[in-house]
């Protein structure tokens, strides 16, 4: 449903002129229906895509999430890191093997798993941020939009006003 320029009474989508004071409507404006639904919520973070049906498997993200919290810090990576680090004189004497599968098996998996998790927390972070950025960056880009929308419906009036003027001299 437009609009119509002159007195701003409803126009049917496929008139060509006001039913209350006959001006010509030259344009039909169609919203997209985004426009609408982008108002209901904000941008989804990684926070709201937890599940959120039934109290086990909320209980199982929350359990998961705080594990994955306290796991994903660099003081647990030095905590593994000394832990690792008990058994190496053991493995130094069990000679090349025993060695290479320390580093591979022990040092290396305990200490990267914590490490590996912060950096993963670091690029959501950041992700989110992006996410929000962009829906702003769009909001704007809408708002520029609606702007040019309502200069055009500002030109559309006075480009009816001179048509009728035009015509009214016409007749005269
Ligand atoms: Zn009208």
């Amino acid at each position: 449903m437009s609009t119509c320029p002159q007195c701003g009474a409803s126009v049917a989508a496929n008139a060509h002129n006001c039913p209350q004071c006959g001006a010509d409507v030259i344009f039909h404006y169609v919203p997209h229906p985004r426009i609408a639904k982008r108002k209901e919520h904000a941008p989804f973070k990684r926070r709201d895509l937890l599940p959120s049906d039934g109290a086990i498997q909320r209980f199982n993200a929350f359990l998961a999430v705080k594990i994955t919290s306290a796991v994903g810090t660099m003081w647990c990576a030095y905590l593994f890191a000394g832990l690792a680090l008990v058994s190496l004189p053991e493995a130094i004497r069990g000679g090349t093997a025993p060695l290479i599968a320390w580093i591979a098996q022990t040092f290396l998996q305990l200490v990267l798993l914590s490490i590996i998790i912060v950096g993963q927390k670091v690029d959501g972070v950041a992700s989110d941020k992006r996410a929000v950025e962009t829906y702003n960056d769009a909001e704007a880009v809408l708002h520029e939009a609606m702007q040019i929308q309502a200069h055009l419906a500002a030109q559309d009036k006075v480009l009816t006003d001179l048509i009728g003027e035009v015509r009214a001299r016409k007749i005269s």
